[in-house]
């Protein structure tokens, strides 16, 4: 059987594990905290385990007004089917006060499924990979670092005029998170 991911399976067989590599951005409140604490709750999610966190970046608003984002890239392994995936990550920025008061507003916390596998699927509730992922320093800066092989010296070129500086390693901003993030595969 071929899954939607592009995995194979066998009827009644435990889903297929996958790579799902995750933006995080945060530009209100205490923007590290909840950065940390997202990576957490991601280790803590069923079936999923946290297997590398990028360093951390301060970045420009795109395309909207307010402070400065603070953002990052997981990578997680997963057996959570796309949509699961989303509604978990939604209640995880919810606990966070993430609120949508209107389109691009500054957010406590946002995560965004950037990659699943090599799925390519494209509804009104969720798009992966994701649909402005190849526009944003944000997201392809922390993503180069976990993946170089999923972004090309191109991508990172047309992305080059806007602001973002690297920060802080993983081991500096959430330091641990490997061995206290609870395998749960
Ligand atoms: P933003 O696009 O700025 O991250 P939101 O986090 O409010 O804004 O997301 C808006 C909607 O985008 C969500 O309700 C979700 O259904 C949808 N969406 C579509 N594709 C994705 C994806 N790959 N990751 C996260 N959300 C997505
Ligand atoms: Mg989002």
């Amino acid at each position: 059987m071929t899954t939607a991911a592009g995995g194979t399976a066998q009827a009644g067989a435990q889903p297929p594990v996958l790579t799902v590599f995750v933006g995080l951005g945060a530009n209100l409140g205490d923007r590290g905290q909840a950065l940390a604490q997202a990576v957490h709750a991601m280790a803590l999610l069923p079936a999923t385990r946290v297997v590398q966190v990028s360093s951390l970046y301060v970045s420009a608003p795109v395309d909207a007004g307010g402070p400065d984002y603070l953002n990052a890239v997981a990578q997680l392994e997963t057996a959570l089917a796309p949509l699961a995936l989303l509604h978990a990550l939604q209640a995880v920025e919810l606990a966070a006060g993430r609120e949508r008061p209107y389109r691009n507003a500054p957010r406590t916390l946002d995560l965004d499924v950037l990659l699943y596998g090599d799925l390519q699927m494209d509804t009104p509730e969720l798009t992966v990979p994701h649909p402005r992922l190849t526009e944003r320093a944000f997201v392809l800066r922390p993503l180069a670092e976990l993946a170089p092989q999923r972004v090309g010296p191109a991508q990172l070129a047309a992305v080059a005029d806007q602001r973002i500086d690297r920060q802080q390693s993983a081991a500096v901003w959430c330091p641990g998170v490997l061995v206290s993030g609870a395998p749960s595969l």
